[in-house]
């Protein structure tokens, strides 16, 4: 296997989100996206005690593209204005297409909230081509148990989105992506194939690990590699939590304005008087 190289070593960023602290490793300045993943969070591993939330977000709007959350510990309650209501737990995955509109909230769970404890988790944004930025809304609450896991020589894989080891994800996307959560002990290995045309990168979530046997790169970082080959391998220097993301890019141009992702400037000011206008749906507290 020709393996890929890295074309970017990106160090995520402590960033400050109305009191929320979150480590950003999309955008940066240098790398403005990896179409067609368009930004990616981590918040915590935070731990509180019982009554508080270390990470709600109150109701707010999206269009034109699919916030996605990775729930790696803690508890969450989804509700939207297009009356879907869900209970995130540890391992679970939310995969909303925010199409022509939806307003959500992510606050702890109310079983969170009584006994306190651990938080943590990935928020990603991932394009729409311009032709499915307007789809209706969906909403893919996918239960941890519902993630087909390949166990081999000292790695997990959980496939989310795509294909591996003839394995296919539950998730549904509009184009073609590939979505792995990865564990590996010490020592444990994997050779990832990654389809030629496809742009990636890896997120350490935690541990370290070493990239095709050379070299090494510690938790917080985000791996952006180079499209000059069929796939990576990955050993545990110690036992680590990583995050493959890979997907056809869409090579169009974007017009974005805080939480919306259109082609055009026309089309936020649209996304924005439809909001006002009641156009995203109604979000009932
Ligand atoms: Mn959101």
């Amino acid at each position: 296997m020709q393996k890929r190289t890295v074309a970017n070593i990106i160090a995520a960023e402590s960033i400050d989100m109305g009191g929320t602290k979150v480590k950003q490793a999309l955008p940066t300045v240098r790398v403005e996206q990896i179409s067609p993943f368009l930004l990616l969070h981590h918040f915590g591993p935070t731990k509180v005690e019982a009554g508080i939330d270390p990470l709600g977000v109150g109701p707010h709007p999206h269009r034109g593209f699919e916030p996605v959350t990775f729930l790696y510990q803690g508890g969450l309650h989804h509700k939207d204005s297009r009356g879907n209501e869900g209970l995130l737990q540890g391992g679970d995955v939310q995969w909303m297409t925010a199409g022509m509109g939806i307003i959500h909230s992510e606050m702890a769970s109310k079983e969170f909230l009584q006994q306190g404890g651990t938080m943590e988790g990935i928020q990603l944004w991932v394009n729409l081509p311009k032709q499915n930025k307007m789809v209706q809304p969906r909403y893919q609450d996918i239960k941890s148990d519902a993630i087909p896991t390949i166990k081999e020589h000292g790695s997990q894989v959980r496939v989310v989105v795509g294909n591996y080891n003839e394995i296919k994800g539950p998730v549904q996307t509009y184009t073609p992506l590939l979505a792995l959560q990865i564990s590996l002990e010490t020592e444990g290995y994997l050779e990832i194939p990654i389809p030629k045309n496809y742009n990636a990168f890896a997120y350490i979530l935690d541990g370290a690990a070493k990239l095709n046997e050379n070299w090494s790169y510690e938790k917080e970082t985000l791996l952006h590699f180079k499209n000059d080959g069929e796939g990576i391998t990955l050993r545990g220097i110690e036992k680590s939590e990583i995050l493959l993301l890979a997907g056809l890019p869409i090579d169009e141009p974007i017009a974005q304005w805080g939480p919306y992702v259109m082609n055009t400037q026309t089309e936020i000011l649209e996304a924005m008087r439809d909001y006002q206008m009641g156009k995203m749906g109604v979000y009932i507290n």
